[in-house]
Order: structure tokens, then C-alpha cells, then sequence
């Protein structure tokens, strides 16, 4: 039995260094010294190389170092047989808050607006609506969509939350399922995507979607880029139905030079580091996983290859 890491990271030396000493009971090679490939049966995945996870034998199970695996299932060779466990980390949780409440403080408080006036010398009070009148919408409350809409909900917002099943959280109103979608959305000022890129989701925030946002609403994207139709945002936010937006996330990431976003007047780009990945906590999370896993507990964080998240 060997742990083979297959990583394309940055920075994969201290990785491998912190689970070599996390997991001292395990064999860990390093791709692409793969040695005897019948005898991995354990992969910690990000970026592999594509087809490289279907030349493992043995292979039972695969960690992601990211809470996203759209990039690892859009692989056609992945092996589906295989059980995959996403990341779910309470620290990265924390972060996604932390960059959720963020931008919607920002929003709410109209910084953005601010900015442009101060860049006109502008002096001008805007009205400015009550946390309890504002209504956030979050699409998506999993893992890190419930953990931002308890904290919003904690400064005063009005929350709903968007997801497959319908959801009990206490306070945060649940609309659940496809016909629900457009209910949502009408309700919502200001809108959080922490919603995974499936079959399903990809181009789920299209012209169709904008148009059912109420006008001035605020765009947040922290999850994946091809949840949006980027030519429907841009013509919407151009139209002047919806006020601006925060993206984090692209269809090609780096942004391209050219991409329109970066100059658009309404739209703030960050890097893709809402909630990036931290050696400091993902290493521990993953390795109790394997432990578990070696003592014949059920994986953690297991992904429905099915539903495709
Ligand atoms: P999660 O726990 O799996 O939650 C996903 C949520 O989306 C669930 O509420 C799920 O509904 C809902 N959902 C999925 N497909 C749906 C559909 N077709 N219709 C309606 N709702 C649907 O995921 P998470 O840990 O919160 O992470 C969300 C995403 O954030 C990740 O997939 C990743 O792409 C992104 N992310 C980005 C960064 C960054 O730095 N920008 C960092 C980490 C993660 P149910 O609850 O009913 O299943």
C-alpha cells in the first residue's frame, strides 16, 4: 500500500513535506516516481495529469486538495469506481465567510459607488438601506454557502438560500429545486454563488437569471466561472439592470488580457483566492480522512459522482 501525490501546485515541496510528517505511517511517493503503480491505492489529487489516475490498478481511494472537482471529473478517463473525497476544511470554510461577508458589506454599503464618486471629486450621500431590509441570497448552501449565510444572517440580513434539497437552517429561508429558481432570485439584492460546476450548474446565471434578479442587484461569483454566461452578465450589467458585480472565479483562469471584465466600470476581479487551500489545515483534514479510511470508517466529504458533486 503507497499514498502517490499528484499534484500540479505551487509550493508542492512543503505539501509533501507536511503530509510526510502528518501521515509517518504511510508510504508517500511523489509523481512521477510512481514505482510499483499496483501498489497505490491512495491519490492526493490537484491538477493530475489527465489520464494519469486511470493507470493505478489498486487505486481506492482519491483526496482532492480543493473543495471543487470539476476540474478532476471533467478528466474523461477518471476512474469513476473509485471513491473521492472532496475537501472540506474548516479553516477554508472560515475563509469563504470571511470573502462572502466581504463583498457584501462592500455592496451593501455601496463602497463601490463611493469610489467612483471619489474618483469624480464627488461629495454625495446615498440612501442607504437597513441590513434587515437587505435581502442576500445565497446559491448554494452546502458546506460553505450555510456557513456565510449563518454569519450574514448574524449581522441583521434577510437570507434564503438556494440548493437541491430543501434545507432547514434556523432563519435562512430555503428554496429548493429548479422551479424554485426564479422565486429566488426575484427576491434577492444581492446575490453569493458558492454552488459547484456541474452538468446542471454550468451557465445556471444567464440572461434568463439576470433578468429575474430585481434591478440594481448585485452579482457575487466565489464559486466556479462557467456558472455564468459572461456575455449575458456584461449586457446586463451594461443595460444598468444589475449594479455591478465581484468575480473571483473565470471560464480561463488566468483572466485573459483582453477579457472585458477588467476594465468594465462595475466589475471588481480578484484572483481566485476567496478560500484558497492552506497547507496549514488541509494537510490534517486529509490525513485524518486516511486514517479513517485505513481503520474501515466511512470516507468523509465523499463526492456523488452522480450528481457530480
Ligand atoms: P457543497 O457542500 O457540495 O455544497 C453545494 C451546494 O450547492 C449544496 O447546497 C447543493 O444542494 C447545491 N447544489 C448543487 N447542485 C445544485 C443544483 N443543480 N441545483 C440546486 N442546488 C445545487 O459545496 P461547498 O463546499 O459549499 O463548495 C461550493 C463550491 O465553492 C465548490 O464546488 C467550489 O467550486 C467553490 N469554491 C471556490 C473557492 C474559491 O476560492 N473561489 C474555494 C472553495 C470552493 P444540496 O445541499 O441540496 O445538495
Amino acid at each position: 500500500m503507497a499514498v502517490l501525490f499528484l499534484c500540479d501546485i505551487e509550493d508542492a515541496e512543503t505539501w509533501i513535506e507536511r503530509f510526510r510528517a502528518a501521515l509517518p505511517e504511510e508510504e508517500i511517493r511523489v509523481f512521477p516516481e510512481v514505482g510499483d503503480r499496483a501498489a497505490i491505492d491512495i491519490a492526493l489529487v490537484a491538477k493530475p495529469p489527465a489520464g494519469e489516475l486511470a493507470k493505478l490498478p489498486g487505486l481506492k481511494l482519491i483526496c482532492s486538495l480543493w473543495a471543487g472537482v470539476d476540474g478532476l471529473l471533467r478528466d474523461p478517463t477518471f476512474p469513476r469506481q473509485v471513491t473521492l473525497a472532496r475537501l472540506v476544511d474548516p479553516y477554508m470554510t472560515q475563509a469563504m465567510s470571511e470573502s462572502a461577508l466581504a463583498h457584501v458589506m462592500a455592496a451593501h454599503r455601496q463602497l463601490h459607488t463611493y469610489r467612483a464618486q471619489q474618483a469624480a471629486g464627488e461629495w454625495r450621500m446615498l440612501q442607504q438601506p437597513r441590513s434587515h431590509d437587505r435581502r442576500v441570497g445565497m446559491l448554494g448552501l452546502g458546506a460553505l454557502g450555510t456557513d456565510a449565510a449563518l454569519k450574514l444572517k448574524a449581522l441583521g440580513f434577510d437570507v434564503a438560500g438556494w440548493s437541491r434539497q430543501p434545507k432547514s437552517v434556523p432563519g435562512i429561508e430555503s428554496f429548493a429545486g429548479q422551479d424554485k429558481l426564479e422565486a429566488f432570485l426575484a427576491r434577492t439584492e444581492i446575490l453569493v454563488c458558492l454552488i459547484p460546476l456541474t452538468v446542471e450548474t454550468r451557465g445556471l446565471m444567464n440572461a434568463k437569471a439576470f433578468a429575474a434578479l430585481p434591478r440594481d442587484a448585485f452579482v457575487i461569483n466565489l464559486a466556479r466561472g462557467p456558472l455564468i454566461v459572461d456575455h449575458d452578465l456584461l449586457a446586463a450589467l451594461d443595460s444598468g439592470h444589475l449594479s455591478g458585480a465581484v468575480l473571483d472565479v473565470f471560464h480561463a483562469e488566468p483572466l485573459p488580457a483582453d477579457h472585458p471584465y477588467w476594465r468594465h466600470p462595475k466589475v471588481q476581479i480578484t484572483p481566485h483566492i476567496a478560500a484558497i487551500s492552506d497547507v496549514r489545515s488541509v494537510v490534517d483534514v486529509i490525513a485524518d480522512n486516511i486514517r479513517g479510511f485505513r481503520a474501515g470508517q466511512p470516507v468523509r466529504s465523499r463526492v456523488d459522482l452522480t450528481a457530480g458533486y
